[in-house]
């Protein structure tokens, strides 16, 4: 079978498919309510079957990340233990989320034998506190010497436990961070704990002006996954696929999303069936799935879960691409989690919605029906400005990657610029504090034109602008700019330290203020006049994709960190390190680790590509144009041999010169990438010189060898060409 003829019966089979056996009929009928929770560790389970005592003080850590209680350990350690096997788990890990980007997990089982040789099951408070993973494979910077290779894990009692199915096995996942013997973080939860605390101890100074006296609060997330759906027959002809989770090659399809009929359309029963059973999956580890639908591009859709406190939902993230994988793959399909698996259509992103509660659940950016309320507000909107405008260079950072820097500023994605996207009624809020104007003292002060004109902010009108990477949405702002396939952690981390660098600012003032004696409005007023004049320039309510937007904003001085090297070299600037050491999320020397762990991240990304790219140009590719070359050359010579002077051989020859230039031009770029790799990996260089040189020698070498041979594409016979087409892959399915 020749990989044309592949791909043609990859077609055939595809249209004959039947719908994939769904679980049985009595897992259907379950109520979604019986499944929800059923594989988690979670607080109802815990309060059945742990002494009260234990039960309270476990909750205090779980719900107020106080610190735990070590005596408590083995009690909790032999119910989790208890209630695993009951479920069937044979075996437990800790699930932890190293700096590769993806999660780990070493299982052991429960079983030990006794000196008589029989099998008990074992699993201590020590067990479950701490682990030690072999783990000196694991990036680290350079933070484990080889001489002191040990990294731990430590349980995340926040997180709670679960239980991962897999085919017939059962594994008792334990969430943990994972350090050096150090002490200091190979991870990005460890950083993420700390940030939620440095931005809780902020933020609680404003709740106490303002009379609430919640002991701290939660930053709470909700993140909606975009993901393609591929069938697994074209998915394993597609070699840039399997290895890059993206394809190198591809000429543009007749019909992509120009008709705009995919999004919001009809789920397809075959999608509708994977989806169902994924979300059944999901329930059963307590992530509550809420929304399901089409994307803009064919063959692309939507998971979205309720929010939650970040740190879980930033696991339950990992869990939901997890899960989404491992079904498709049950379901005939691959789940493409790269943020461009195919060029000229949409790309894929992480929507992070992000905000504020107290203890109490009241959400901090919830404008609110009284004056008071809306003050609180305001001060907390005017904080997010700051943080946005003078710490972008941070969440730039933090939405890095090589993936994503194909989609971050392409016409369909909000651009590498981060500005806020307010809605008109807001900013006019702003425009008549910043100018003072007499409706805004009507009522004797801002505070009541805030009571007067914010509530109710109709959602729908705040929620219009889909292009701009950071929008408030009525009561939360959406963090657009993460990519699809990156763990949100970094993103959110981001967010907690600028905005509680922001939050400090403010709160400085106004206690300041306030121990002058000074009236708590008066210098609400005149502090949020000042910053909202400073931060201005930060908001934008126009289209972001449009060309217009880059040079206003060059104007306004808003940073435009293009790429991630651009972004990631300006991690150890001064102002960053000091914002991070300040608030004790990550210290100089895990910044320096991180930044090279990062940088090596993105090269090595890209060093692969290339050679994928070489591999196929030169061993798919160009055998399959001169395959068809030396058609059209034979066919020539044989016309040209019956009808001699009268034959018309304009069609051969125009063939043939096209072929001829793109198969010459392919040859000469995949050259050139090769002999451009060999450099760059031979010279002595350090991590960020040699990602600048990926970024700026190799990137445009690939996209030469691209250029030639999508338009080989589309001019080798159909039934010569190897490799699954884009109207294939995104229509067929
Ligand atoms: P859409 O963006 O599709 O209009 P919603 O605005 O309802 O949908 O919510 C999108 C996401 O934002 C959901 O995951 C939702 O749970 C989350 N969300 C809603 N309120 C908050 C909040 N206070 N904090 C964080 N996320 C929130
Ligand atoms: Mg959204």
């Amino acid at each position: 079978m020749t990989p044309a003829n592949a791909r043609k019966i990859a077609i055939n089979e595809i249209a004959d498919r039947k719908l994939e056996a769904s679980p049985k009929e009595t897992e259907i009928k379950k109520s979604i309510f019986e499944t929800f929770g059923s594989y988690v560790f979670n607080t109802q389970v815990m309060r059945e079957c742990l002494p009260k005592e234990v039960y309270k003080s476990l909750e205090k850590t779980i719900k107020r990340g106080e610190p735990l209680d070590p005596a408590i350990a083995d009690t909790v350690a032999a119910a989790m233990k208890k209630w695993a096997i009951d479920c069937g788990a044979t075996h437990y890990t800790h699930w932890f989320q190293p700096m590769t980007g993806l999660t780990a997990e070493k299982h052991d089982s429960f079983i030990n034998l006794t000196p008589e040789g029989e099998a008990i099951s074992e699993f201590s408070g020590k067990m479950l506190i701490k682990g030690e993973p072999d783990a000196s494979s694991f990036p680290s910077g350079g933070i484990r010497s080889t001489f002191e290779a040990r990294g731990y894990t430590a349980w995340d009692p926040t997180s709670p436990a679960f239980i991962m199915e897999s085919g017939n096995a059962r594994t008792l996942c334990i969430p943990t961070a994972f350090y050096s013997y150090t002490g200091e973080a190979l991870d990005r939860k460890v950083p993420m704990l700390r940030s939620i605390e440095a931005l809780s101890r902020q933020a609680v100074r404003i709740l106490h002006l303002f009379g609430n006296n919640s002991p701290g609060i939660l930053t709470t997330v909700g993140l909606e996954q975009e993901y393609f759906l591929v069938d697994k027959k074209f998915y394993m002809q597609r070699p840039d696929l399997i290895n890059a989770g993206r394809t190198l090659y591809g000429a543009r399809p007749p019909k992509g999303q120009e008709m705009e009929d995919h999004y919001f359309g009809s789920i397809r029963p075959r999608v509708l069936n994977f989806m169902a059973d994924c979300e059944r999956r999901l329930y059963k580890l307590g992530i509550p799935v809420k929304t399901r639908h089409n994307e803009v591009s064919p063959g692309q859709f939507e998971i979205a879960p309720f929010f939650e406190p970040v740190n879980v939902a930033v696991d339950h993230n990992m869990l939901v691409m997890e899960t989404l994988k491992a079904t498709a793959e049950i379901h005939g399909f691959v789940c493409l989690l790269h943020e461009k698996p195919y060029a000229g259509v949409n790309g894929s992103g992480k929507h992070n919605n992000w905000s504020m509660m107290d203890y109490e659940g009241n959400n901090l950016l919830d404008p609110g029906h009284t004056p008071r309320e809306n003050a609180q507000f305001l001060v907390f909107l005017a904080a997010v400005l700051r943080a946005v405008r003078k710490y972008a260079a941070v969440l730039r950072i933090g939405v890095g990657g090589a993936g994503n820097d194909h989609r971050l500023g392409a016409n369909e994605a909000p651009p590498a610029i981060l500005s806020v996207f307010l809605g008109d009624q807001l900013t006019e809020v702003i425009d008549s504090i910043i100018e003072g104007r007499e409706e805004a003292k009507k009522h004797g002060g801002f505070i009541e034109l805030g009571a007067s004109s914010l509530p109710p902010l109709p959602r729908d009108a705040t929620d219009r602008n889909r292009t701009s990477p950071f929008a408030f949405t009525g009561n939360k702002f959406e963090f657009r700019a993460v990519g699809s396939s990156m763990t949100a952690a970094p993103a959110n981390i981001a967010i907690n330290v600028a905005v509680a660098a922001a939050i400090d600012e403010i709160a400085t003032k106004l206690e300041q203020a306030v121990s002058r004696e000074e009236d708590l409005n008066v210098a609400c007023q005149e502090i949020l006049q000042e910053f909202f004049k400073e931060d201005y320039p930060v908001i934008y309510n126009g289209d972001n994709y449009s060309g217009e937007w880059p040079p206003i904003a060059e104007e306004r001085g808003l940073l435009n960190l293009k790429d991630t090297v651009m972004a990631l070299e300006r991690f150890t600037d001064r102002e960053i390190v000091e914002i991070f050491e300040k608030y004790r999320v990550l210290s100089e020397r895990e910044i320096h680790a991180r930044q090279e762990i990062l940088l090596e991240n993105y090269s090595k990304t890209i060093a692969i590509e290339s050679q994928i790219k070489e591999n196929m140009g030169r061993t798919i590719i160009l055998p399959a144009a001169m395959e068809y070359q030396k058609i059209v050359a034979d066919s020539l010579i044989s016309m040209k041999g019956a009808l001699g002077d009268a034959a018309d051989l304009t069609t051969h020859k125009e063939f043939l010169e096209i072929l001829t230039t793109h198969i010459s031009g392919l040859r000469g770029a995949l050259n050139q990438l090769r002999e451009a790799t060999e450099q760059i990996e031979t010279n002595g260089r350090s991590a960020l010189e040699k990602a600048m040189e990926y970024r700026s020698r190799i990137l445009p070498l690939m996209r030469k060898c691209r250029d030639h041979a999508d338009v080989l594409e589309t001019w080798v016979s159909d039934d010569l060409w190897p490799l699954p087409k884009y109207n294939e892959m995104l229509w067929i399915y």
